[in-house]
C-alpha cells in the first residue's frame, strides 16, 4: 500500500481499488502559512514544494487534461525530483470510450486492480456525504461541516472508516433564516471562509467543487467512467452551465459568489457566470493561504444586507 497523491479530482475508487491510498495534495495548502517562491497559483505551487521537500506521498497522479492547466506544469518539476508521476486526462468532449482508457492507465500505473471491496466502501462514504449535503441544502447542517466532510470526498480523508465517523459526529443546526448562497469556482484558500461567512449572514447552500466529488453511482469500473464522463468542471463551459442553471434552480438560492484564485485559469469564467446566472453575484479573488481577510469580510456582511432587503 503506497500512498498516492493527486493534484485533482481523480476517483478515488480506482485508487482504492489498487490497494492505495489517494492523499488530494490541495487539502494541506489553507492550512500552510508558506510562501513559495515560484508561483502563479498558489495552489499548485504549495504542493509542488511540499512534495519536493517532504516526500509526503510516494506517487503522483496529475490531472493534466480537465479543471486544471497549472498541475501539468507544477506536476512535471515534481517528477524532476524524483517522485514518480502518471498523468491522467479527462476528455473534453465526455467520451466514454476515452476515459475508460484513462481509466485503465491509471489503474495499471497503480499496480492493478487488488481491492474489488472499494467500489463499495467509497460508495458508502459517499452517499452519507449525500445526507450530509441534503442537509446542509435545508439549513440544517452548517455549511462550514458540510464542506468539511464534502472537500475529502475526493480522497476520503485517507481512512473510509474516519469518514463515516466524521458523519455521524456532524451536528444539526437551524440556519434556514439566512440568505441562501451557492459558492462557484475552486474552493476559498481561506480555511475560515465558511464560517466567515456564516457569520456574516449567509447560508452557503451549495459548494460547487465539492459537490461535484459526491459523484455516485460507482459501483464497479463501467459505473466509474460513466460518472467521471459528467465532472463538469473538464467539460465545456456551455455544459457547466446547464448543470449550475438546473442546480441553482433546485436549491432556491438568492446569490451568488464566485471565489477566483489569483492567476487561476477559471478568473476568465466570471463574466461567463456572470451573464449565465442570473442571481445577484459577488466575486471574491484570493492568493496566499491564510484566514479571510478583513476586506473579504466586508464584502460578504455588504452581499449579506443587500442579499437580506430584497
Ligand atoms: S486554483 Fe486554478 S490554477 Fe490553481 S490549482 Fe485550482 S484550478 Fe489549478
Amino acid at each position: 500500500m503506497q500512498k498516492v497523491g493527486i493534484t485533482a479530482l481523480v476517483p478515488p475508487e480506482l485508487v482504492y481499488l489498487t490497494g492505495n491510498v489517494p492523499v488530494d495534495l490541495n487539502n494541506f495548502v489553507p492550512y500552510t502559512e508558506y510562501y513559495p517562491r515560484h508561483k502563479l497559483c498558489a495552489w499548485t505551487a504549495i504542493w509542488r514544494d511540499i512534495v519536493i521537500s517532504r516526500r509526503i506521498v510516494e506517487k503522483v497522479i496529475v490531472v493534466a487534461g480537465g479543471d486544471c492547466h497549472n498541475s501539468l506544469v507544477d506536476g512535471q518539476k515534481i517528477e524532476m525530483h524524483g517522485v514518480p508521476a502518471h498523468y491522467f486526462f479527462y476528455p473534453f468532449d465526455g467520451s466514454e470510450k476515452l476515459l475508460a482508457e484513462e481509466c485503465g492507465k491509471l489503474v495499471e500505473f497503480l499496480g492493478g486492480a487488488r481491492c474489488p471491496d472499494a467500489f463499495k466502501f467509497v460508495d458508502e462514504v459517499k452517499r452519507a456525504g449525500k445526507k450530509i449535503d441534503g442537509l446542509r441544502s435545508i439549513g440544517r447542517v452548517a455549511a462550514k461541516h458540510a464542506f468539511e466532510f464534502m472537500i475529502k470526498l475526493s480522497d476520503l480523508g485517507g481512512s473510509p472508516e474516519n469518514m463515516l465517523k466524521m458523519a455521524k459526529a456532524v451536528e444539526e443546526a437551524e440556519l434556514s433564516h439566512l440568505p441562501r448562497v451557492a459558492l462557484l469556482g475552486v474552493p476559498p484558500i481561506y480555511r475560515d471562509f465558511h464560517e466567515v461567512a456564516e457569520k456574516s449572514g449567509l447560508h452557503i447552500v451549495f459548494d460547487e467543487l465539492p459537490f461535484e466529488f459526491l459523484r455516485l453511482g460507482g459501483l464497479d469500473f463501467s459505473e466509474v467512467v460513466r460518472s467521471y464522463a459528467t465532472y463538469t468542471f473538464a467539460r465545456p463551459l456551455a455544459y457547466r452551465m446547464d448543470f449550475l442553471k438546473q442546480e441553482l434552480a433546485r436549491r432556491k438560492i438568492d446569490g451568488i459568489i464566485h471565489y477566483t484564485q489569483y492567476a487561476c485559469h477559471h478568473v476568465l469564467e466570471d463574466d461567463v457566470l456572470r451573464r449565465e446566472l442570473p442571481y445577484p453575484f459577488l466575486t471574491v479573488q484570493g492568493d496566499l493561504p491564510g484566514t479571510t481577510p478583513a476586506q473579504i469580510r466586508l464584502r460578504l456582511e455588504a452581499f449579506a444586507e443587500m442579499l437580506g432587503m430584497r
